[in-house]
Order: C-alpha cells, then sequence, then structure tokens
C-alpha cells in the first residue's frame, strides 16, 4: 500500500484523500465469511451421499445486529463472493490504519492553529 505522505508532515485532508483514492480500488466489498461445506441432499439411494462424497457448496456467513446469517452461495458465483470478501477485509483494514493517522493529523492541525493564535 502506497503511503501519501508521512506521519509527521501529512494534513487531515492528505488522510482522507488516501482514504478515498484506496477506496476507490476496493468495490464491490462486503463483510462476511465464505466457508465452503459438505452436505447431505435427503435423498435415498443418491450415490454422492453414499458414497460420502456428498454434495459440496458454498455459503457466506456473517452477522448484523447480532443475527446471524447465511446465503448459499453457488458454484459459479463463488468467485465474485470471494473477491467482494476480500476487498471487505482489506477495506476493514484500510479504515483501522487510518484512525491514528486521521487523529495525529488533526492534532498537528490543532497545536498549529493554537501557536498562530499566540503568536
Ligand atoms: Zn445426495
Amino acid at each position: 500500500m502506497i503511503r501519501a505522505g508521512t506521519d509527521e508532515t501529512e494534513s487531515s485532508a492528505d488522510v482522507v484523500r488516501w482514504i478515498e483514492s484506496e477506496v476507490a480500488g476496493l468495490w464491490p466489498a462486503m463483510l462476511g465469511s465464505l466457508s465452503f461445506r459438505r452436505s447431505r441432499c435427503g435423498h435415498a439411494n443418491c450415490p454422492a451421499c453414499l458414497s460420502g462424497e456428498q454434495h459440496p457448496s458454498h455459503v457466506l456467513y456473517g452477522r448484523h445486529n447480532g443475527r446471524r446469517f447465511a446465503v448459499y452461495v453457488p458454484e459459479d458465483l463463488v468467485g465474485e463472493v470471494r473477491r467482494a470478501v476480500d476487498n471487505g477485509r482489506a477495506l476493514q483494514d484500510l479504515l483501522v490504519q487510518a484512525g491514528p493517522r486521521y487523529v495525529k493529523a488533526l492534532k498537528r492541525e490543532r497545536a498549529g492553529a493554537l501557536k498562530r493564535k499566540k503568536s
């Protein structure tokens, strides 16, 4: 990840521009976990179930407002969903990194404004 400036010199506006430029490449994004599972179909004498192979499928799991959700993901959509989940993780990581950089920039700007007032 390219950093727009050093922690000692960047302004809060620099931090906002950095977030905007990084975020632009991270869509679509979603939070959740994509899991692979094997399950039985319930049909008697199903060759796949009898062999123990069962039926492979992908499921997107997540939680919203304390409630869990699970959505079946068809095989042909797994690539797209995985990309969005990876983007979501990268976005979350970016926002965590943004916190200290933004707060430090705001504090520097406030210190600069106080100095100018005093002189
Ligand atoms: Zn089966």
